[in-house]
């Protein structure tokens, strides 16, 4: 599939935990078809601002995984608003900026849509249509697995926000059932 990137502007990835988003990108860089600095992505800025990425809550009891999915919320929140800053000073020089992140609830989607539209640039959304089966065998290879519970409950939202994509106001919007073939075409001036 040929997915046609804006000169400036943003690229919402969307997609469920495991649905191989930060892997389309990383082989983007490798493929030299974007820059590493190009890309945005919220498990960096989980690090940037806490050191840390990953909070693991499963399994634990009750009181301890509140106040862990606590901890961590406020560490998203922070990030995000890091990342936030980021983009739209990348909006505001004409960049172009890929956002890695899950997008799953349509708020965090519509902050970008906004952001893009102040700064009058395009916004494009890649949506990674993967499988729950598929997502859960690939959390068993990975060194913090999210976990099934967290996989499914992410795979509902995404399955009953999936529709509403479309007509939320993108420049274009690409879904994707698997990341395999896909031909990143950059727009080379402004129009
Ligand atoms: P998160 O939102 O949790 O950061 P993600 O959507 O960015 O997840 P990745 O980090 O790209 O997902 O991939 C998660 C795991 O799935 C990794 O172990 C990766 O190797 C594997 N994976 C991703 N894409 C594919 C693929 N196309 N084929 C096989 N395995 C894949």
């Amino acid at each position: 599939m040929k997915i046609i990137v804006p000169y400036a502007g943003i690229v919402l990835l969307v997609g469920p935990s495991n649905s191989g988003k930060s892997t389309l990108l990383k082989s983007m860089i490798e493929k030299k078809q974007i820059l590493s600095s190009e890309v945005v992505s919220s498990d960096e800025f989980r690090v940037l601002v806490s050191d840390r990425e990953f909070i693991d809550w499963r399994e634990r009891p009750k009181d301890e995984a509140d106040c862990l999915l606590d901890e961590y919320q406020t560490i998203s929140k922070e990030a995000f608003s890091m990342m936030d800053s980021v983009i739209d000073a990348r909006c505001r020089l004409n960049k172009l900026t890929f956002v890695d992140a899950t997008h799953l609830h349509p708020d965090d989607r519509k902050r970008y849509i906004a952001l893009a539209r102040k700064n009058h640039v395009p916004i494009i959304a890649i949506v990674l249509d993967i499988p729950l089966d598929t997502l859960i065998e690939r959390d068993g290879q990975r060194d913090h697995p999210r976990g099934k519970r967290r996989l499914k409950q992410q795979y509902q939202t995404f399955k009953r926000e999936k529709r509403f994509i479309k007509k939320e106001g993108y420049t274009s919007t690409y879904l994707l059932d698997e990341t395999k073939h896909i031909e990143f075409i950059r727009r080379t001036n402004p129009i």
